[in-house]
């Protein structure tokens, strides 16, 4: 650094609501320690708050005495590390977020709020293993390190090194020996380590044997390395059938990125619901000497993800494993992330910042010149056509491992089956059948159902009085097991009348059905039968997911009965049977994706079946067996559905052709937020030309939320940045009243 007159001076991003850079002096017991993206404390007004150092040295002839000193740094490692810093200025601009809530969202709370990690020296086995000999020497002569010794080798995990040298009375001197001759390793861990370790050991481990990878998937993960070695930024689309071996693939191109020094972030979904996913790769990888697998997940106390983060921002931990956040942990050498499920809307950020982690997985390897990897079996519209127009490569898996058949799917008609029975049915004879044949045979069920509850509404015969949210525009759901009604987006609830709140008519009918009316209804068809149902409801408790999971893949569930929370990458060798009891219920929903989500769903869920030496079979019940994601999901046709879902879109002009930017204002006055919404839209009309297509205001699909009336703008455009620029200046000369709200939401993964 050249020679000041004077302190160094710094830019901090304030993470106090200014949406701008602050100035401050660094007194000279702090200059060593200042580097960009350190988290620092600073006066402001005369309060102490926290920063990111964005610019060194940024004014040089700037009176010093003016400025004020930062009186501490939280963390001695970047909070943001380069990358970072440019991707959250990408991310400000791109998704009309403010600068904090970025930043926010980079940084876990307790890292922010300066959390100390302790650390301590823990002790394993080591790599190198004594001969016979030298084992028998050692017994002889030093009957401590010995002991020492065959103490370790009882260990699952690292023990503290006070702990176990206090308890086998050994000296430090001894312990050194040992390692010195690499029979043990010491090293340094943080103290809360062992909870997020432990946290997925055991239940769903799952053997980390060495697979020999086919000629597709090694043709695929020649493909990725190449991409890896030439330190370019490239992105590769995995799509491969389920059941194909992506994570295989994925794995190798992780080992290949960490053999050349570099760290890995691997995306999922969500963690809960991917333990299997989780366990393959702490399996492959903890035993590799690498520090483990760094998982990040909600669960997670706070000194969890304070030891989790500086793991990896100290290097000691080169993988991380997590859902969307995880795209921003603080790794120095990013080489490569994996996007598993690119297709899920799970990606997308529902609060402010509203990001997509996909989307922001691209642009950071992007500015890390890394390889990115976006696996599926149902590739996103978008994806897809990134890969056909040659933006992606494109790499492919056609086949199952092992040649295993792909599960063949029937269509149910349910039109013909109510005729059949004169009045509603649940399952149809052809799903009952099926049931009680797997059963005889010892062979697994699993039942999708995407509705939790019993009933999906209350109707009264006399009055035709439908059960409402006091709250919300939309049905109350019954659940039986508590004798309630239940709103799905609000959360309230009340209990289960047994009389008609409008007439007082006990002629009371419930009609639709959720995951507990169709357990009900299978244990009473298979009542020797241990039938389970699994979704939010079932789920109160933090391990109960993986608990199931292990009984039913111990083999002491016949039936699972679940919401598509149990859909994502599960796989039971003895699973034979799929039904998807309702394949209309995100058919007929009013949105552009609708089609996109459907076949997505029916070819994710028909993946379950036939993944071990049986054969599998798909029972997917309908009203609409002709429509397009039906028709195409039951071939299983991925290209089909996507040439046709992309001429549609293109057609329309529907993103991926343009964006689509979804603004929201809400508020407990329905005639005064359409007012502002209507007028908003003129100024915006004036303001954006013909740059921007614009339709609405117009009532949200969901018109009423928590007492929030909603209107929608929707504007298509090419120029997201741009727009959103021209939104912001709009919104500084626009004042709402203090009872409207607005959001914006650039390309929304939900319209309603
Ligand atoms: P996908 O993610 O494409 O659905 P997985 O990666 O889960 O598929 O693989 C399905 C199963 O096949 C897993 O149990 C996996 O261990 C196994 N598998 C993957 N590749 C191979 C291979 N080359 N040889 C044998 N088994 C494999
Ligand atoms: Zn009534
Ligand atoms: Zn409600």
């Amino acid at each position: 650094m050249t020679k000041r007159n004077g302190d160094l001076i710094v830019g901090v991003w304030p993470l106090a609501g200014f949406d701008r850079v602050l100035h401050y002096r660094v007194p000279a017991t702090l200059a060593s320690e200042i580097a960009e993206g350190v988290l620092v404390r600073m006066p402001i007004l005369r309060k102490q708050h926290t920063g990111v150092v964005r610019e060194i040295d940024p004014l040089p002839d700037y009176p010093r005495e003016k400025l004020k000193y930062i009186t501490g740094i939280v963390h001695p490692h970047p909070v943001l590390t380069p990358d970072l810093i440019r991707l959250a200025e990408w991310m400000v601009s791109y998704y009309a977020a403010p600068r904090e809530a970025v930043v926010e969202a980079m940084v876990p709370a307790p890292v922010r709020r300066g959390v100390k990690s302790k650390v301590e020296k823990f002790l394993r086995l080591g790599e190198v293993v004594p001969t016979s000999e030298e084992e028998e020497a050692l017994r002889r002569r030093a009957p401590k390190q010995h002991a020492l010794l065959a103490f370790l080798r009882q260990q699952l995990k690292p023990v503290k090194k006070p702990l176990v040298l206090g308890r086998l009375g050994i000296s430090a001197q001894s312990c050194a020996a040992l390692v010195k001759k690499g029979w043990v390793v010491e090293e340094a861990r943080t103290a809360h380590r062992a909870a997020y370790v432990d946290d997925f050991a055991g239940h769903e481990l799952v053997a980390a044997r060495k697979v020999v990878l086919n000629e597709e998937q090694q043709a695929c993960t020649d493909a990725i390395c190449a991409s890896l070695e030439t330190g370019a930024f490239k992105v590769h689309l995995l799509a491969g059938v389920t059941g194909s071996g992506k994570t295989e693939v994925y794995l190798h191109a992780m080992q290949a990125a960490l053999a050349a020094g570099g760290g890995v972030i691997f995306l999922v979904p969500e963690v809960a619901l991917t333990p299997q996913t989780v366990g393959r790769l702490r399996a492959r990888f903890a035993s590799r000497g690498v520090e483990d697998v760094v998982v990040w997940h909600s669960m997670l106390s706070d000194g969890e993800r304070m030891d989790a983060w500086d793991a990896l921002a100290s290097g000691r931990a080169r993988v991380v494993v997590g859902a969307r956040s995880a795209v921003f942990a603080p790794l120095p050498n990013l080489r490569l992330i994996v996007v598993d499920e690119e297709h899920e809307p799970a990606y997308k950020q529902d609060e402010t910042p509203r990001y997509h982690g996909r989307d922001v997985a691209v642009y950071r390897a992007m500015l890390n010149r890394a390889v990115c990897v976006l696996g599926s079996a149902t590739p996103s519209v978008e994806s897809w056509v990134n890969a056909t127009s040659g933006k992606y490569l494109l790499n492919r898996l056609t086949r199952r491992v092992d040649d295993r058949k792909l599960p063949v799917v029937q269509v149910v008609d349910m039109r013909r089956e109510i005729l059949k029975r004169r009045g509603s049915t649940t399952l149809s004879d052809v799903l009952v059948e099926a049931l009680k044949l797997r059963f005889e045979q010892r062979e697994q069920s699993i039942l999708f159902i995407n509705r939790r509850g019993y009933s999906s509404s209350m109707i009264c015969k006399e009055c035709g009085f439908v059960a409402e949210c006091g709250h919300c525009s939309i049905a109350l759901t019954y659940h039986r097991t508590d004798e309630t009604l239940k709103c799905h987006l609000c959360g309230d609830e009340t209990e289960a009348p047994h009389r008609c709140p409008g007439c007082g008519s006990p002629q009371i009918r419930w009609r639709g059905f959720g995951t507990q009316k169709v357990e009900d209804i299978v244990q009473r068809i298979l009542p020797a039968a241990r039938v389970v149902r699994i979704d939010t409801d079932a789920m109160s408790r933090k391990n109960r997911f993986r608990e199931l999971l292990s009984e039913f893949r111990l083999g002491k569930i016949d039936v699972l009965v679940g919401t598509q929370m149990i859909a994502k990458g599960l796989d039971f060798p003895n699973v034979t049977l799929v039904g998807l009891v309702d394949a209309d219920l995100s058919l007929h929903v009013p949105d552009f994706r609708a089609n996109e989500r459907t076949f997505q769903l029916l070819v994710q869920v028909a993946g379950r079946a036939g993944r071990g030496d049986l054969a599998g079979e798909v029972i997917v019940q309908t009203f609409t067996p002709h429509a397009t994601p039906i028709q195409f999901g039951r071939q299983g046709d991925v290209d089909g559905f996507l040439e046709e879902e992309v001429r549609m879109r293109q057609q329309f002009g529907y993103p991926p052709f343009r964006h689509l930017i979804l603004q929201t204002f809400r508020g407990p006055n329905a005639e005064k937020v359409a007012f502002f919404a209507e007028h908003w839209t003129r100024e915006v009309v004036k303001l954006a030309g013909d740059t921007v297509e614009i339709r609405g205001p117009a009532p949200s699909p969901v018109e009423k939320i928590k007492d929030h009336y909603r209107y929608q703008v929707w504007y298509f455009t090419k120029q997201v940045t741009k727009f959103n620029r021209q939104l912001a200046t709009l919104r500084e000369r626009f004042p709402l009243p203090d009872d409207v709200f607005t959001t914006v939401d650039v390309d929304p993964a939900s319209v309603m």
